[in-house]
């Protein structure tokens, strides 16, 4: 039902992001994949995803720290029906150990790039007469977690944005969401692992079994497809009037 549709997906060459890129592709939308890099896994990539689900697909490398590059990211595509805000980074150490220089990349990869690629789309949507944003934010969006000081005001932060985002577009049939993943395996959660189990003195699999998953109620990890069939939910008739909320996919996390 997406066919005709084009959906810009930042941070997409992995994880989430590529589990949402993949749903929507195979809802009928062409696709912009994105990274920061330019590597030709990267194109092999976007081809691949073109064959599986006979839809258009092109990967813009863009770096999503850069605002200059948030904006380019929308011009360069020239289109953009529905963005999916989606890259972001982490770093896990306590307040007066946390590198000040971490602090300002998470603010503006996981924050501020959804900021200045919203400014360029939704004008674009405007125009389109229809439009979807969808923010990544996180279970860390509605919630804390000691030592993530960045990451947690960021997705805090993007909450707030979404309901702005959704106000400012409320008259029109645009509507701007968050998904709040609790923990998915993706190589965002496998990196915090060794820090995790240093900060804790865990094991490996103590760390999934008693730090990670302890906060999620189903003891499982949810799923990349599982926030791809979300966003896909969102893009439906169905959810024409859920605008500037968060769902939470998050096996209970926020429930607790
Ligand atoms: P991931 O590390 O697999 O993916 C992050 C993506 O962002 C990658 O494609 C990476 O290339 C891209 N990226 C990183 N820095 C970038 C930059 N400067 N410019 C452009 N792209 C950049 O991690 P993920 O788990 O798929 O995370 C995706 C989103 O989901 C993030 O916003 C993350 O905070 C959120 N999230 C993840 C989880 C989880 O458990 N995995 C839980 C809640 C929220």
């Amino acid at each position: 039902f997406l066919g005709g549709k084009t959906a810009i997906v930042t941070g997409s060459n992995s994880g989430i992001g590529l589990g949402v890129a993949q749903e929507l592709a195979r809802a009928g939308a062409d696709i912009v994949l994105n990274s920061f890099t330019d590597a030709d896994e990267d194109h092999a990539l976007a081809e691949s995803l073109a064959g599986e689900h006979g839809v258009k697909v092109r990967y813009i490398q863009a770096d999503m720290s850069k605002p200059d590059q948030c904006r380019a990211l929308i011009e360069k595509a020239g289109v953009c029906d529905i963005l999916v805000n989606n890259a972001g980074i982490q770093h896990v150490a306590a307040i007066p150990d946390f590198p000040a220089e971490k602090w300002d990349a998470i603010i503006a990869i996981n924050l501020s790039s959804a900021f200045h690629t919203t400014a360029v789309a939704l004008p674009m949507m405007r125009k389109a007469g229809w439009g979807r944003v969808i923010n990544v934010a996180s279970a860390h969006g509605l919630t804390a977690s000691p030592f993530k000081s960045a990451y947690v005001a960021a997705k805090h932060g993007i909450i707030g944005l979404t309901k702005v985002t959704a106000l400012e577009a409320a008259r029109e049939p645009i509507t701007c969401n968050a998904i709040c993943p609790g923990y998915v395996l993706t190589p965002i959660v496998e990196k915090q692992i060794p820090d995790q189990m240093k900060t804790h003195s865990m094991s490996r699999e103590d760390v999934i079994a008693k730090v990670m998953l302890d906060r999620q109620p189903s003891g499982e990890f949810a799923t990349v497809a599982q926030m791809g069939g979300t966003a896909v939910f969102l893009c439906s008739p169905a959810a024409d009037q859920i605008t500037g909320t968060s769902i939470s996919v998050d096996g209970g996390w926020t429930a607790l």
